[in-house]
């Protein structure tokens, strides 16, 4: 039992990893790297193994970075077929053609400063195409269901719900009586849409995610007192209140809590510009899937409520539109992708907004330290936006409660009903996995980095210390921990 990983190795996008067992040969989700420059030239590498040698590829669950680079394996020769959950297929339905949009629009924008400056020649063709997303997505086996054992290119796989996003699974695969289980990523427990994971089977080994292996979030209910006072002050200062956002499973849960805590009266109503049409469309897929939901919401959606609509919401379909946004006067919330702010309509709004005292930036997501919104976060005066260097003066806020991953807790919590499987670090920095190997220890489980694409035996004996020689840490474990705990 093989794993080689080419993406979430030590990092936490791109996730890729191929899996050897009983001689078939399983690539388990095949994300984008996002992120900075450095990460994302890494999407145009060539893959490191024989593509029309997979027997099947299996998705976890549609964000990006774990299903961003399946057009280009179908345009690098791979034909077979693409196992999901069927929520997952139609939302990579519409991940994958926004991918491919914004490839193309990128390198139209490349081509077009490289021509002035007569370097046309220097400019990489699009990482792919929508007709390759249309082929890729002709590839797709919503067949999965959570709790029933599928076959896949003969080894047996049981999707378990990983309350992380909507369809989101995690994986037991069994090969030759060996038992593997694959976390994808896990979800928080306090989410305010996906019900709990659930407990999962024992296994000999476990590749887990660990993206906040080194904090405990919020309660829920901490969360939504935190993000109402954020909000309350920022209408007070009368600017524009900008949100970056997913567009799948935050901005449904953004949605949602707006629309609850301006009904409750909490927070005043002000208009709410939803200025992501790929967000639209993935709130269509919550309500196809309403079921899949926490009963709160099922039974909103059941009694033909609209849980994602707040009063005062507006959706944004074009850019031209987007751009009037800014000639809107007084406060008012907008929602923009994409959520590390690295691309999308959020840019602009940035541009126009963050220079200015009265501006509220509240961030609700993820942001890797090397992205844009890391960089604000961790409390840069200037960046540049759009060629063109801005000051921070908003206000910056950050909530970390609405974290759709598992937190250290959590983690936890998955491996109890485990048994005592070996355990593989993937998904989380490398700084924060080494803090989690100690906590493995004194429950009495073997820890290991998973390294970057090198092959590791994952019923081997692992390394002594958990992290695979040559792997520099840029700050110690504990470190690490210290500047968590101080955001
Ligand atoms: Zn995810």
């Amino acid at each position: 039992m093989h794993l080689q990983s080419f993406g979430a190795a030590c990092t936490v996008t791109g996730s890729m990893h191929l899996l050897t067992l009983g001689g078939r040969r399983v690539l388990v989700d095949c994300g984008l790297f996002q992120g900075g420059d450095e990460l994302e030239a890494r999407n145009r590498e060539a893959f490191s193994f024989d593509v029309a040698e997979l027997d099947a590829v299996i998705l976890t669950h549609a964000h990006l970075d774990h299903v961003g680079r399946l057009p280009l394996l179908v345009r690098r020769g791979y034909r077979g077929a693409v196992y999901c959950t069927p929520p997952t297929a139609a939302l990579a339905e519409t991940v994958l053609l926004d991918s491919a949009r914004l490839q193309v629009e990128g390198y139209k924008q490349d081509l077009r400063r490289a021509r002035r400056q007569g370097r046309e020649d220097e400019v990489p063709p699009p990482l792919y195409e929508e007709e390759d997303v249309h082929r890729a997505l002709a590839l797709l086996r919503p067949s999965l269901e959570f709790g029933e054992t599928a076959s896949v290119a003969g080894v047996r796989v049981t999707p378990g719900r990983a309350g992380h996003i909507l369809g989101s699974a995690y994986l037991l695969l069994e090969s030759g009586g060996e038992r593997l289980l694959m976390s994808g990523d896990l979800g928080n427990r306090e989410s305010g849409l996906q019900l709990d994971f659930t407990p999962p089977p024992e296994a000999d080994a476990a590749v887990i995610e660990t993206t906040y292996a080194n904090r405990t979030h919020r309660s829920w209910e901490a969360t939504l007192a935190e993000f109402a006072q954020a909000l309350r002050a920022s209408v007070r200062q009368g600017g524009k209140i900008l949100i970056p956002t997913f567009a799948i499973e935050r901005a449904q849960v953004i949605l949602a809590t707006l629309k609850d805590l301006m009904d409750s009266g909490e927070v005043p109503r002000i208009p709410i510009f939803l200025d992501s049409p790929m967000a639209a469309r993935a709130t269509g897929e919550y309500f196809e899937y309403g079921d899949e939901l926490r009963a709160d919401v099922r039974d909103e959606l059941r009694a033909g409520e609209d849980p994602f609509r707040p009063n005062t919401l507006h959706v944004v379909p074009t850019s031209a539109e987007s751009q009037r946004i800014n000639r809107y006067d007084g406060p008012a919330i907008i929602m923009a992708g994409n959520g590390m702010m690295t691309g999308g309509r959020i840019q602009h709004h940035l541009k126009h907004h963050l220079w200015k005292p009265s501006t509220s930036l509240i961030v609700v997501s993820y942001q890797s330290p090397a992205s844009l919104g890391g960089r604000i976060v961790g409390g840069a005066g200037h960046v540049r936006l759009m060629g063109e260097e801005v000051a921070v003066r908003a206000q910056v806020h950050t909530i970390g409660g609405f974290s759709a991953h598992a937190d250290q807790d959590d983690l936890l919590a998955f491996l109890d009903t485990a048994g005592r499987p070996h355990v593989w670090l993937v998904h989380g920095e490398p700084e924060v996995m080494a803090g989690f190997v100690p906590l493995l220890a004194a429950r009495g489980l073997k820890g290991d980095l998973v390294p970057d694409r090198q092959p590791v035996d994952l019923l081997g004996g692992g390394y002594a210390d958990g992290r695979p020689p040559g792997l520099v840490l840029d700050r110690s474990p504990a470190e690490s921990l210290q500047a968590e705990a101080g955001e």
